[in-house]
């Protein structure tokens, strides 16, 4: 058996990146071919670089190699989620102050370029503008398309490693081999990303050392503060219908549409309505890949085996965690290539569709449920659980993003967790809870209606004394 010590990556994101200096610490001679250019010279502050979230299992990823304190230097920290509620009011949840759970807010564009800066410390060569279009399996050669001037080459490679994102072209040509079938599941939901300068509207606490959750039932904005203190937001609507990206088509529409359902953010508006209006939404997709391999010359990582939707915030994460976990695979079967890579299968297909279908579960609750008094009781009361008993009991928000253990295990224990607290009477608690929410929904709806009624009278009051004023 050969032993490969050359490999070639395609996709310089975020996979592809941390796992080139994986592999050079293990003495690989690495070359990614990456299609877009330089990433010193994309912008940070821009749609196409929107913030995103790191937490437990990429931050593990980092550490392995040392690079955590070099990440963490630009990236913010983020303690907690501030809640935009529909009644106006912000409600602040820490992720875990005891526990001290922190995710971490970093610029997409800035993380992938602090990553290949690592890159001259290694045998490390990255070739930009050069998009993979087909991979042959048999004679084991690459082809490439140079960007600039369309031409394309071949290449023989020993060992490539597709890290080419959602639309991976390294596993279209797996399946055109038929080696792997892919499934992608489509929500009807879709996103822009939009860069928000934080209204300067002395009324709203904007806390920059959180994430920011408006959530409606048919629309949810997650904003991300970066170290500028504006924010990145994602907009997620129905792609058709009313109220969705295909209805929303003018800058009356989408301020009215904002006055109606975000309008602590409506101040915004003319500052994000071209961004909004030029971009095209992008749906929400999940990848389930069945095999993630090719004997012992090809091997799949991140998103183009198994992305997932964003409602953990995971992909990235688990992108690097890949890369951690694939790292030991090759360790442990080296020069096995073919082991290492099934291995790395097996450990991780499991998990990632795991998380896939979490994720697709957490989007339901954000747009089904938020509103909904059972949901948000039985959100609070395991809330409360978790502070009151920080060791014991954990929310599989916590589990998914806090924790390293396995995602399926994270599911499990928490599944353990909600039967041990229904045994305990937990329900009762939440009822109780349903029924402070509605007492509280009422009394705001009667206040409402009382305020109403006192400005009708005011104005009225008014308008008499100044037609009484104006006669006499
Ligand atoms: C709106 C949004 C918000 C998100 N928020 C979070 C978050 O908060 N936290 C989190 O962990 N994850 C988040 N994610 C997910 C995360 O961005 C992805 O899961 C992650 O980037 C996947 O890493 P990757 O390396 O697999 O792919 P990518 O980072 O997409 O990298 C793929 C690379 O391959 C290159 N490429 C593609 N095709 C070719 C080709 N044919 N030839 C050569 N190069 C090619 C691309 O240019 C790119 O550089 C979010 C995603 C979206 C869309």
């Amino acid at each position: 058996m050969n032993k490969p010590r050359k490999v070639t990556i395609i996709g310089a994101g975020m996979g592809g990146s941390l796992l080139a200096i994986y592999l050079a610490r293990r003495n690989f001679d690495v070359e990614i071919y990456e299609l877009r250019n330089n990433i010193a010279s994309l912008p940070c502050l821009s749609a196409k670089s929107i913030n995103q979230s790191l937490s437990a299992r990429g931050i593990a990823a980092l550490k392995e190699v040392q690079l955590w304190d070099v990440i963490k230097n630009i990236a913010s920290p983020e303690h907690g989620r501030v809640i935009h509620e529909p009644s106006g009011e912000l409600l602040y949840q820490p992720y875990g102050d005891t526990q001290g759970y922190t995710e971490w807010s970093i610029n997409r564009n800035e993380l992938n370029r602090a990553l290949q800066e690592q890159f001259h410390r290694y045998p490390i060569t990255i070739i930009n503008e050069e998009k993979c279009v087909s991979v042959d399996f048999d004679t084991r050669v690459i082809e490439l398309e140079n960007q600039y001037t369309k031409k394309r080459t071949t290449k023989k490679v020993e060992l490539v490693v597709g890290a080419d994102g959602i639309h991976s072209v390294v596993r279209k040509s797996l399946e055109k081999k038929q080696v792997c079938n892919t499934r992608f599941e489509y929500l009807d939901w879709g996103y822009k990303n939009i860069f928000v300068p934080v209204p300067h509207n002395d009324t709203i606490l904007f806390r920059t050392d959180a994430f920011h959750l408006w959530s409606k039932k048919k629309a949810a904005i997650f904003g991300m503060s970066n170290s500028g203190g504006n924010f990145t937001c994602t907009i997620t609507l129905p792609l058709v219908g009313p109220d969705s990206f295909a209805s929303i088509d003018s800058t009356e529409s989408l301020l009215s549409f904002f006055e109606r359902h975000f309008p602590d953010l409506s101040a915004s508006v003319p500052a994000i309505a071209e961004d909004f209006l030029s971009q095209p939404a992008t749906p929400f997709a999940s990848v389930y890949a069945d095999t993630w391999y090719y004997k012992d010359f090809c091997v799949l990582l991140g998103d183009a085996c198994h992305a997932v939707t964003i409602f953990y915030g995971q992909g990235i994460n688990a992108a690097f965690e890949d890369c951690a976990v694939l790292a030991q695979c090759i360790d442990n079967a080296y020069p096995n290539m073919e082991q290492a890579f099934s291995s790395f299968q097996t450990l991780r297909k499991t998990d990632t569709d795991v998380l896939a279908d979490v994720c697709k579960d957490r989007f339901i609750e954000l747009k089904d449920k938020y509103e909904s008094p059972l949901f948000l009781a039985r959100s609070y009361v395991f809330m409360w659980l978790e502070r009151l008993f920080p060791g014991t009991f954990h929310s599989l928000y916590t589990l998914i993003v806090h924790s390293t253990l396995s995602y399926s295990v994270a599911v499990q224990r928490n599944n353990t967790g909600k039967r041990i607290a229904r045994l305990c009477g937990v329900d009762i608690l939440i009822l109780v809870c349903v029924l402070w929410i509605m007492a509280r929904k009422t009394a705001y709806r009667l206040l409402e209606k009382v305020n109403n009624l006192k400005r009708l009278y005011v104005s009225g009051f008014q308008k008499l004394a100044k037609s009484t004023l104006r006669k006499y």
